[in-house]
């Protein structure tokens, strides 16, 4: 069985126009079968949602649901889902009526069974589209005919492959470094990118509205609704990207983030 939902590199490519023919439904046979032994890395933008979904405090949600680790050329945190134990290993999320937590289910899931690579480009983001197809599932040469965009627009993904992608930015300039991060910065980026929650707290605590050009942003970062964690987790990203650079773009009162 696959234990991965990251498209490897042998994967068949998908270009724009291209269409696959795709279908899933409860009455599928193998409904499910996808939901287990999955290696599966989470995103801020995913424990945003999950967080969100739960109303969660975020120590309990990275607990509860995941093992944590690190990407060992930049140091930045990589929460796995964390399968249960016991026979076939499923998702944590997944019952006999499918998954609990769909409306709000990782981006990985939503793109399944496609994968989507990203990477920093000269003019911007460069994706691929891979078929990740696996001898379990029978969706496939079932339903209507889709291209990549169709299929990501149906499952909205749009959100998560946009605060993604930054990710993805954030990270690439810092392997360009050549080093990863070092302990507090690691430590930060977890509390910044992944405890919404508890970024919100430091906001306060540190005075960090006083020390950054946001001023038209602080009542949507500090708003309890999904529309301010994306607007912090935003605001977490280009803050996260000051402590390690010293400069960031969009937030440029100061350079000093201690
Ligand atoms: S294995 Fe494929 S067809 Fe079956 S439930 Fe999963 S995605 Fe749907
Ligand atoms: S989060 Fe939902 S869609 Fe994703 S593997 Fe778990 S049960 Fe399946």
């Amino acid at each position: 069985m696959d234990t991965s939902r990251e498209p490897p590199d042998n994967l068949p490519e998908l270009k724009p126009g291209d269409a696959f023919c795709f279908n899933c439904t409860p009455h599928t046979p193998c409904f499910n079968r996808c939901c287990a032994e999955l290696a599966l890395p989470l995103t801020p933008y995913d424990c945003l949602r999950l967080r969100r979904h739960f109303n969660a405090v975020s120590d309990d949600l990275l607990r509860r649901f995941t093992t944590m680790r690190r990407y060992p050329d930049t140091g930045f945190p990589l929460p796995m889902l964390r399968m249960l134990d016991g026979p076939g290993e499923p998702c944590p999320f997944v019952t006999p009526a499918g998954c609990s937590v769909y409306k709000d289910r990782p981006g990985a899931c939503r793109c399944y069974p496609l994968g989507r690579g990203a990477a920093m480009g000269k003019t911007g983001v460069d994706e691929r589209v891979f078929v990740v197809r696996e001898d379990h599932c029978l969706g496939f040469d079932h339903g209507d005919a889709r291209t990549p965009m169709r299929w990501f627009a149906e499952q909205e993904v749009t959100a998560y492959n946009a605060s993604n992608d930054r990710y993805m930015r954030l990270m690439t300039l810092t392997r360009a470094t050549g080093k990863p991060l070092d302990p507090r910065l690691a430590s930060m980026s977890l509390l910044c990118l992944f405890q919404l929650d508890k970024f919100r707290e430091l906001i306060t605590r540190m005075g960090i509205f006083d020390r950054v050009e946001a001023d038209d942003r602080q009542d949507a970062i500090m708003e309890d609704s999904l529309a301010g964690d994306e607007a912090a987790l935003d605001f977490a990203l280009d803050w996260v990207e000051l402590a390690i650079f010293g400069v960031c773009p969009t937030l440029c009162r100061t350079q000093n983030h201690d």
